[in-house]
């Protein structure tokens, strides 16, 4: 996709700090990391929203994520990391060609995610996971 700014990083037109490429995914530096190393892993073809990456390539993020995850751990002492996907812009997905972040962490890197939880009303969540579970399935069957 001409206009994507992720898409110009594949292709070379704009630069970036690659540290792992495949026939399927590309990643590199995020311009403007939580801590230090914060990578992206991106599909080699253009996806707006991560439901529509082919599993293989999907697949293939994750593991690549994962490994830069351990591998960060290893070289640069963290503790621990985040795979993180924004998918839409109410999820805060600003970049729209889909990527995993991978964001290492440490235990006191002073960053929290802002993370809350709600609670079902008595009796509602078997219905709702009933009525989830449902929809999953159908969309799945159709292949969707
Ligand atoms: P999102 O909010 O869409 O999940 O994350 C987009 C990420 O892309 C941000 O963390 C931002 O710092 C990163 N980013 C945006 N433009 C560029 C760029 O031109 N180069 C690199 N390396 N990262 C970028
Ligand atoms: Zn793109």
């Amino acid at each position: 996709m001409s206009s994507c700014i992720f898409c110009k990083i594949i292709s070379g037109e704009i630069p970036a700090a690659k540290i792992y490429e495949d026939d399927l995914v590309l990643a590199f530096l995020d311009i403007g990391p939580i801590n230090f190393g914060h990578t992206l892993v991106i599909p080699k073809e253009h996806h707006e929203s991560s439901s529509t990456i082919p599993e293989a390539v999907a697949g293939r993020m994750f593991h690549v994520g994962s490994r830069i995850g351990i591998a960060l751990k290893r070289k640069f002492e963290y503790d621990a990391f985040n795979l993180h996907l924004a998918d839409g812009t109410a999820a805060g997905q600003v970049v729209m060609h889909a990527h995993l972040h991978v964001v290492p962490r440490g235990v006191e890197d002073g960053f929290r995610w802002n993370w809350r939880q709600l609670a079902y009303k008595e009796g509602e969540l078997p219905a709702f996971a009933e009525e989830l579970a449902a929809k999953v399935a159908a969309d799945l069957a159709k292949g969707e």
